[in-house]
């Protein structure tokens, strides 16, 4: 996942705006460890005094809105700009490790299960 987020231009947010955490995000199970959990009541749970309360943990979704020409930002300012085709790319690699994941959890809750 860490060479994933490396692929997203890093940017700068107009500064006191927290609009785009307000939003449901989209999280993998190895996201939600590094969050320490997730819940959204109007705004994220992470969302602390208009910032980022776990920003270096944040997940992918939260990387890429305003650095992608798919998923444009007028109040961010990103040091580059993905273009439509490598947001795809990124998106479709991150859709991925997000499968692979699932499955390894579900296979692991099995697992417990039966030797209960
Ligand atoms: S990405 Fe845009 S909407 Fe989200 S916090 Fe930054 S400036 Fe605000
Ligand atoms: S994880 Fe951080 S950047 Fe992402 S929605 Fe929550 S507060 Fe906003």
């Amino acid at each position: 996942m860490d060479k994933l987020y490396k692929k997203i231009p890093s940017s700068t947010c107009r500064k006191g705006c927290y609009k785009c955490c307000t939003n449901i995000i989209q999280y993998t199970p190895s996201e939600f460890k590094a969050m320490g959990g997730y819940e959204y009541n109007e705004k994220c749970s992470h969302l602390k005094e208009g910032k980022c309360s776990i920003y270096e943990n944040r997940p992918f979704v939260c990387r890429i809105y305003g650095a992608s020409e798919l998923f444009k930002c007028e109040d961010c300012v990103p040091e580059r700009m993905l273009s439509e085709e490598e947001t795809l790319e990124l998106v479709h690699q991150y859709i991925q490790l997000k499968k692979k994941e699932e499955s390894d959890e579900n296979l692991r809750k099995q697992t417990s299960g039966m030797r209960k």
